[in-house]
């Protein structure tokens, strides 16, 4: 709560000296407990409850047009409503009667925050339109060419909110406490399908207009829109896969279990409560693995192997429709909230349709990942506690294993302290509790004490709260992982210059991982070679195991995978799998030169929260 203070303090007198109001320090504390440090929004004055959006999607000039009308629920009376904004142009605004055009005006730009929009209001407004267009560089939009897409024929885009991104396409109060629900129309070219986080229809527009109902309160993140030449295949009574044509045959055969999916993570933790639950296949840039957007989870091309091995992400982005968009993290230092409690959940969906042992595969690999990044970021970085403080920071800083790996090992400590079945039927409870609610880290500690912990001394030392949550590093109660698969990858790795002495007939992507993390650091070219030969590494069509291969390849200057490598980076803008290999790249005075080069070629295709990363990767070298 300290936290809040500050920078309640430090914010708030900017506003109000700008609005030339008067701030008591009544009104101070007021405010306190709800101000976000990444949004300008004033929830506590004057909260924004729902929009209906009307969009026009013009791919010659790469801007969004039209308004936005925000139903506003006025709480303390004030004369003023303080909205999100980024490189958007307001055009005008009108409120209830539309005679009426209230003064508004933009703030200062602040790095990474961009302007707050404050619009005069009277304390009977009800509603208020503004009228905008975004800019081409908006941040959360990816505009792509024809050429981009896999069909080459149609362009394509897609917005990525999370997670203070949504205010570059729609002015909103842009944080993750405030939930509102939303309608839309939305025209794009005819031929082209538009969706969002909403219910879709699944049919092809002729006119091209569409129109999207969200009636369950969202946060500002989970708005979402894409466009493009996108096909529906049905996978059973509730779901189905959205994607370019050519790909949705393929898409449809690897996400085949998404009802089972669905039904497992319903009799863990209750109903789905979204109604719909679809998959959106987006062309390759796309910065992440998956984004849970409400009803139509959006996801990255690299997760279809062509064998079913990557569908965890799927599980991933159906356990948020709990944890995250139904309860959610008040603010971007609760982030844990979102993603600990997913990837936890996610592996009791993995658990319950594959078993054990495949999820023990999976806690292996996240668990060495985790444990290498926090010794690259030093075990006593304050950015290895579960409550991140990411004040005056882009808070895509918290996007580390720290609040997804940390955080499920955290759960997983609780679920050992108490047992599953008690475990379970309080998740359960917690859904229930605080579904549609955002909640703060110390709010979900104290619902875990009064009903889990009760204050019972044995529990407390065999969970150690404050050392999960505020202390950095990994705690000493951290549970043990361990894979009886995994371990037939390490033996294996041990006869790595004798690769027809191995048998992989049935390993999976992450039996090929592992085996490469258990090769010695330094191997000789000749020795790559010949495994290169044997396994078809370079060959390889499948994203996580390419990126593996092609760090290896760059730390011993195994030049014959270069050009596939070359390729791998300018098709594939995931940031999970370019900022490794730019980061080797870099780190290899062989490669640094190649890396500037590679990277000037496929920036132009990366969305703009890859650019970021790899921009600041750029400027430290
Ligand atoms: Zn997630």
């Amino acid at each position: 709560m300290k936290r809040f203070l500050k920078i309640g303090i430090k914010q708030i007198p900017v506003l109000a000296l700008f609005l030339g109001l008067n701030c008591s320090d009544k009104d101070l504390k007021n405010n306190m407990s709800e101000i976000d440090k990444h949004s300008f929004a004033i929830p506590s004055d004057a909260q924004v409850v729902h929009l209906d959006l009307n969009l026009k999607v013009d791919f010659i000039t790469k801007i969004l047009s039209g308004y936005v009308d925000l139903l506003v629920e006025n709480k303390s009376h004030t004369n003023q409503l303080v909205l999100d904004s980024r490189d958007l142009s307001i055009e005008k605004v009108e409120l209830d009667d539309k005679n009426q055009k209230p003064e508004f005006k933009l703030g200062d730009t602040i790095k990474y925050l961009g302007q707050a929009l404050t619009i005069k209001i009277t304390p009977e407004t009800k509603k208020v339109r503004v009228y905008y267009h975004t800019s081409p560089q908006a941040a959360a939009i990816q505009w792509l060419d024809a050429k981009q897409t896999l069909g080459k024929r149609y362009p394509f885009m897609f917005t990525q909110s999370q997670a203070i991104l949504a205010r570059s396409w729609v002015p909103l109060q842009d944080a993750p406490a405030i939930k509102f629900t939303y309608n839309a129309t939305i025209s794009c070219p005819p031929n082209l399908m538009a969706l969002m986080s909403a219910e879709n229809d699944t049919l092809l527009h002729a006119d091209g207009v569409y129109h999207f109902k969200q009636s369950k309160p969202i946060p500002s993140y989970l708005m979402a829109l894409a466009v493009g030449n996108i096909g529906f295949k049905s996978l059973g009574k509730n779901c189905g896969i959205y994607s370019e044509p050519d790909m949705l045959q393929k898409a449809s055969w690897e996400f085949a279990n998404m009802g089972r999916m669905i039904q497992s993570a319903e009799e863990l933790y209750g109903k789905y409560l979204w109604g719909r639950y679809d998959v959106l296949v987006l062309p390759p840039s796309f910065p992440f693995g998956g984004m849970e957007n409400p009803c139509l989870t959006f996801a990255t091309p690299t997760v279809i192997a062509g064998d079913r091995s990557l569908v965890s992400l799927v599980a991933h982005e159906l356990a948020h429709s709990w944890s995250g968009n139904l309860v959610t993290n008040a603010t971007w230092d609760d982030f844990w909230l979102n993603e600990g409690f997913t990837v936890y959940f996610e592996h009791r969906i993995m658990e319950k349709i594959y078993g054990k042992p495949y999820v023990d595969m999976l806690c292996k690999l996240e668990f060495d990942e985790m444990k290498k990044e926090i010794s690259e970021m030093g075990d006593t970085s304050a950015d290895t506690k579960l409550k991140l403080n990411l004040t005056g920071r882009d808070p895509d800083d918290g996007v580390t294993d720290i609040a997804y790996i940390k955080g499920c090992f955290f759960l997983k400590t609780i679920e050992n302290a108490v047992g599953r079945d008690q475990w379970d039927s309080f998740l359960k409870n917690y859904f229930k509790t605080f579904a549609f609610k955002s909640i703060t880290t110390e709010r979900f500690l104290t619902y875990l004490n009064t009903e889990l912990i009760k204050d019972n001394k044995h529990l407390q030392e065999s969970i150690r709260v404050d050392d999960w949550v505020y202390k950095t590093g990994l705690p000493k109660n951290c549970p043990k992982v361990e894979s009886s698969e995994l371990l037939k990858s390490e033996i294996a790795a041990k006869e790595y210059l004798h690769p027809e002495k191995i048998n992989t007939n049935d390993w999976t992507t992450h039996h090929w991982l592992h085996f490469m993390r258990c090769l010695p650091k330094k191997i000789r070219s000749e020795d790559l070679e010949k495994l290169d030969a044997a396994f078809k590494f370079t060959q390889s069509g499948n994203c996580e195991i390419l990126c593996d291969w092609f760090q290896i390849a760059i730390v011993n200057d195994y030049e014959p995978a270069y050009k596939a490598m070359e390729n791998y980076l300018c098709s594939v803008g995931r940031r999970k799998f370019v900022q490794p290999l730019y980061g080797k790249l870099l780190a290899n005075g062989n490669t640094r030169d190649l890396a500037k080069r590679i990277y000037t070629k496929a920036r132009p295709g990366y969305h703009t929260v890859t650019k970021a990363t790899i921009d600041q990767m750029m400027e430290n070298k």
